[in-house]
């Protein structure tokens, strides 16, 4: 179990954050939420966890793509949390779709703050404390698109491989500390985002919602299913437990055979 532990799960306000901070609450680790919506959403988020977990989920308000409002988030985390955070998971992000010669400047800016240049901060100001106490996790969820390409996606793709990197170089520096660092690369989960572009994909070819989905999988996922949240959380729980101590520096990849091919 994670009894006693803090995790900082980062875009654990909807989808794979949210069933992160989760699983990692049902193995008794405590849980600092993070991201955007409604306020009264994200406390029925946090009195869900703690009511069915019995451990304190606590929520801090900031914008990644802002590094004053990162800063202001470590420094609220610091005073809850004195003695530091045991696992960060780097999970906050977006997408844009554009061609490159098209994409918005602004748009590449705020998709690398948020994916690449926010898991920087946040492992710099963590990571020292995880090391004085002797044991840490930092995993960031990166993406298929860390390995391979699509079209339209310049900002998503070179943020999700420039995360990789990190997370090697981490690896590294953290070694012999106890600190490990991972990532993940789901293929495509099963979100919110994801069936509203097959509902949107439904309505383009007038097909029913299951030939849409076909139609999306087929492309790229050889197991014609896409990856459930559930699947991807008990992945970071399980990175997260001793029996991971030397897993680190990992590019994990669960995507249905995406990249087998
Ligand atoms: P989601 O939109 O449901 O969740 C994204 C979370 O990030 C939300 O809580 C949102 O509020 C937060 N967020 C966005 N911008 C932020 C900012 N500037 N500051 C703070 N929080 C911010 O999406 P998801 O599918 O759960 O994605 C989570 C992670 O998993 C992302 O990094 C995404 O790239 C990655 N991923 C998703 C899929 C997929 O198919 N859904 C596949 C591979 C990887």
């Amino acid at each position: 179990g994670l009894k006693t532990q803090v995790a900082l799960v980062t875009g654990s306000t909807s989808g794979i954050g949210q069933g992160v901070a989760e699983s990692l609450a049902s193995r008794g680790c405590n849980v600092i939420l993070n991201g955007f919506g409604d306020p009264n959403a994200i406390k029925t988020i946090q009195n869900d966890i703690e009511s069915k977990y019995n451990v304190e989920a606590d929520f801090v308000d900031g914008d990644l793509s802002k590094q004053e409002e990162i800063q202001k988030l470590c420094q609220q985390i610091d005073e809850l949390y004195p003695k530091g955070i045991d696992i960060l998971v780097n999970n906050a992000g977006l997408q844009h779709v554009s061609p490159v010669e098209e994409f918005p400047v602004e748009r590449w800016d705020l998709l690398i703050a948020v994916m690449l240049s926010a898991p920087f901060h946040l492992t710099r100001h963590f990571l020292p404390k995880m090391k004085t106490k002797g044991w840490g996790r930092i995993v960031n969820l990166a993406s298929i698109h860390g390995i391979v390409a699509s079209p339209n996606k310049a900002a998503y793709v070179s943020a999700k491989h420039g995360v990789l990197g990190l997370t090697k170089v981490v690896a590294l520096e953290a070694a012999t500390s106890g600190v490990t660092c991972n990532a993940l690369c789901p293929g495509f989960v099963e979100t919110e985002i994801f069936k509203k572009q097959i509902e949107a994909r439904a309505q383009q070819e007038g097909c029913s919602y299951n030939e849409a989905k076909r139609l999306i999988l087929q492309l790229v996922h050889p197991t014609m299913e896409p990856v459930g949240v559930d699947q991807v959380s008990e992945y970071v729980a399980f990175i997260c437990s001793r029996a991971a101590d030397q897993m680190t520096g990992s590019i994990m990849t669960m995507d249905g055979g995406w990249t087998a091919r």
